[in-house]
């Protein structure tokens, strides 16, 4: 009666073990392989009679699938106690391996290394809104009302309000201290301020500026110029020389641009500074009598100084960089070689 044997072989397949891989192909030998008992039941089906052969079937393809589950919980079993037996290889007396240390963005560090060489005489930190209106951005700062940097070219402005627009300077920071503070005022201003121009190596829709103000009782164009030269000296080296050029900024009167002596070739002239020994660094002047006069502040007596400077140009000077977009592009490989300022 096979009714027997099909037990004794269900009993055996129950019973199985196999922990290591030999064990568990001695398993498939005897229990899954066309040679195996298994096998040997299929094989016995013509000599079954036929009225019992449907029986016979069904009941060969359920041990047939006994043997087979049994089968994958065995290669599980025989595959994670190989897993156990190799993690107990390591070992832990080994020091730990290298993960690699994010670092501080450039403009990031570069913002931070300004706000402290300011801080150290005397400014304090502002900061204003992104979003601003046409009095902060310009009116109050003396733009004419068709000063080309109203235009649309120029200004990212919210297309249902245009007396509401992106901040293109943070000069409007300076306009809301001013409003709020009385004199003495020596305040910096670092934020993202944003133009309608085409991205480049050379501009960029969203920058960031610092600006610095410093309005008292007879603040005078030499204290802007020792400011700067103080703050050129401290961010690029004791050799730095500074020069003024005169200029024109709608809020400041007289106004110079700031250029500094050429850190690549100390001012002999070279592709950097196109041979002209100078590279800007940012505008500055003292502050419009009718700008205080916005901002309630009595211009007969007090005076003011302003400058700005963008930190993008700063980090590309202090750095070598050729190329604003790698700033916001977020390549390791740019980001990594910043990693000592930590
Ligand atoms: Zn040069």
């Amino acid at each position: 009666m096979y009714q027997e044997k099909i037990e004794a072989i269900k009993a055996a397949i129950a019973a199985a073990d196999a922990t290591t891989p030999d064990q568990l192909e001695a398993y498939r030998m005897e229990f899954i392989s066309k040679k195996s008992v298994v096998g040997e039941l299929f094989a016995a089906m013509g000599q079954i009679p036929n009225e019992e052969k449907r029986t016979y079937g069904q009941v060969v393809n359920s041990v047939k699938q006994l043997a087979e589950e049994k089968f994958q919980e065995l290669i599980e079993k025989v595959s994670s106690s190989n897993k156990k037996s190799k993690s107990a290889d390591i070992d832990l007396t080994l020091p730990p391996s290298n993960y690699p240390l994010g670092g501080i963005h450039p403009l990031t560090a570069t913002r931070q290394r300004i706000i402290e060489i300011f801080e150290r005489i005397g400014f304090n930190l502002s900061e204003g809104p992104e979003i601003e209106d046409d009095w902060h951005n310009f009116t109050a700062l003396n733009f004419p009302e068709n000063h080309p940097a109203r235009e649309m070219q120029d200004t990212f402005f919210i297309e249902k309000n245009p007396d509401i627009a992106l901040r293109t300077h943070t000069s409007s920071v300076q306009v809301r201290v001013m409003e709020n503070q009385k004199p003495p005022i020596r305040t910096l201003s670092p934020g993202r301020v944003y133009r309608n121009e085409a991205i480049s190596a050379r501009a960029h829709c969203i920058f960031h500026q610092v600006e610095g103000l410093y309005v008292d009782e007879n603040v005078g164009f030499a204290d802007l110029k020792n400011t700067l030269y103080h703050f050129a000296k401290e961010m690029f080296g004791k050799e730095t020389k500074v020069r003024f050029r005169p200029s024109f900024f709608p809020f400041t009167e007289p106004s110079a641009e700031i250029d500094i002596s050429c850190l690549i070739c100390g001012g002999k002239g070279c592709n950097v500074c196109k041979g002209s020994g100078w590279v800007e660094i940012g505008g500055s002047g003292m502050v419009d009598p009718n700008v205080l006069e916005n901002c309630g502040i009595d211009s007969k007596k007090y005076t003011g100084f302003a400058f700005g400077m963008g930190i993008e140009r700063i980090a590309m000077l202090k750095y070598q960089i050729k190329d604003l977009r790698l700033f916001t592009e977020n390549d390791v490989r740019f980001l990594s070689q910043f990693r000592p300022l930590l």
